[in-house]
């Protein structure tokens, strides 16, 4: 990528400002997109890279604090009235496209106001693109909030070399047909604009191809589409974790004690899970199945916990605060039947983990549980896997994840089967070491040889070859 500039625009910049009457700090994200990106090597590229997303501080802010964000990139914050934001972002993408992707509509709230919203958060993107965009650049557009900018960007640079990459899954056309048709032909022919377009797994891109063909009457010939005077080529790319990461901090003081601080205060079997606060998390079914193993493997209690931890996310859409007293109400209730005067079958906590302490249930559990309804990849599920380095530890998962494509050695689950989910959790509590440690080698194998750096190298390889015949064609 010696003279190609590379833009990238996801919904939020890698960072967050945080401030006080007094004060201000930057705090970097890291996510998997973060170190994928960052691990790209751009050290012989001749500009800078540039990273475009919404901002979440005001412009006053970013004017006074932008000295104190790191310059890997040249960050550009866009900034939406609050009237767009909301419409665009807990309207359009998360009370629409979200729940209608994981195959949940009766959660889809639509309404056309928040189309427009979408439309022109994804246009304002755009201007800051075409603004900053140069011949040889590179534009790499994430995920579901900006499905029509790539159509955008190529209505005003034809020759832009632009990839596309969908982080949820990409559901069956009888989902996308329940949008009206001036919305679904929208968000199709937007991701059209783009040379290469990614998803976590060939189904998701096969749904993409067919949606096409059977919503705008375009064939495509080995996933590749001609759409207006550009070749449009779909390929499978599931993203990796940084498996280096995971694997080392096995033996890190702050992970060992936190292992210790666990075995401890659990002597029993643990089970674990960890996911964000979303219906598609499965979480209510997973107690569900919690209580049904309880019920019918009653020699286990007593002799092990289920820690769950739910991470506070959107939680200003009723859906989600909904979801959160339900949970809360089902551990209680749960408990209540179960727990002796010395032992309770649930730790739950809603909060964030450091990074030690994830690291420290990582390593310590016996079981990890996780069970989605949907899920595009779950990288909780390939972390849990790279962070055993004593290859011990049984994972529990749910064959509706995109993670369940490459963790074949899992126990695979139908997490709406609670009576299945028990069961296996019963194998699992059950499985000896040798079997254990047979299981994960296999699947760290795989996750290590595909990394979060191999998926970013490969995606942008295949967007530079793919743009240039795209280019020679037109
Ligand atoms: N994670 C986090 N905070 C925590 C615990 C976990 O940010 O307190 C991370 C976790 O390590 C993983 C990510 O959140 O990288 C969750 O990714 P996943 O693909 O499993 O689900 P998503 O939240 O993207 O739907």
């Amino acid at each position: 990528m010696k003279n190609n500039r590379l833009i990238i625009i996801s919904y939020r910049l890698p960072f967050s400002i945080k401030t006080d009457q007094k004060t201000a700090t930057v705090q970097s994200s890291s996510g998997g997109l973060v170190t994928a990106v960052k691990s790209l090597d751009l050290s012989q590229s001749a500009h800078k890279p540039i990273w475009i997303g919404c901002a979440d501080f005001t412009q006053r802010q970013w004017e006074k604090h932008r000295h104190l964000v790191d310059d890997d990139f040249e960050y550009v914050p866009v900034f939406l009235d609050k009237a767009t934001q909301k419409g665009f972002y807990n309207g359009f993408s998360n009370s629409v496209l979200w729940p209608l992707f994981h195959y949940f509509p009766s959660y889809v709230d639509y309404h056309d106001e928040h189309l427009r919203a979408y439309q022109a958060a994804n246009q304002q993107v755009c201007e800051t693109v075409v603004e900053h965009l140069q011949p040889n650049d590179e534009v790499w557009v994430h995920d579901y909030h900006f499905l029509g900018l790539p159509q955008l960007i190529r209505e005003r640079v034809p020759t832009a070399s632009i990839g596309f990459f969908l982080h949820i899954p990409f559901p069956s056309n009888e989902m996308l047909r329940l949008l009206p048709k001036r919305c679904r032909d929208y968000l199709l022919t937007g991701l059209l604009g783009a040379n290469l377009i990614g998803f976590h797994t060939n189904d998701y891109l096969i749904h993409f191809l067919e949606s096409v063909q059977l919503n705008l009457g375009l064939p495509h010939q080995m996933a590749k589409i001609l759409y207006q005077d550009h070749c449009v080529q779909g390929q499978a790319f599931p993203i990796g974790i940084n498996y280096g990461l995971y694997h080392d901090a096995y033996d890190e003081p702050d992970v060992v004690a936190e292992r210790a601080e666990l075995h401890q205060a659990y002597p029993g079997k643990i089970i674990f899970s960890v996911d964000r606060l979303d219906y598609t998390k499965g979480v209510m079914q997973r107690l569900d199945a919690l209580e049904a193993f309880l019920q019918t493997h009653s020699e286990w209690i007593g002799k092990l916990v289920f820690i769950l931890v739910v991470i506070p996310s959107r939680d200003e859409i009723q859906t989600y605060w909904e979801r959160k007293q339900m949970i809360e109400q089902a551990v209680g209730r749960i408990n209540g039947k179960f727990a002796t005067l010395t032992w309770m079958p649930i730790v739950y906590r809603y909060a964030s983990l450091s990074f030690p302490q994830l690291m420290g249930l990582y390593t310590a559990c016996d079981v990890a549980l996780i069970t989605p309804l949907r899920d595009g990849m779950n990288l909780v599920a390939k972390e849990f896997i790279a962070s055993r380095q004593d290859q011990q530890g049984v994972l529990v998962l749910s064959e509706l994840t995109g993670a369940a494509n490459e963790l074949g050695q899992a126990l695979m689950v139908n997490p709406l089967d609670e009576y299945e989910v028990a069961e296996r959790l019963a194998e699992a509590l059950a499985m000896p070491p040798e079997e254990q440690e047979r299981r994960i080698a296999i699947m760290q194998k795989r996750i290590s040889t595909y990394s979060v750096q191999e998926w970013a190298a490969d995606f942008f390889n295949v967007l530079q070859t793919a743009s240039r015949g795209s280019h020679q064609k037109s």
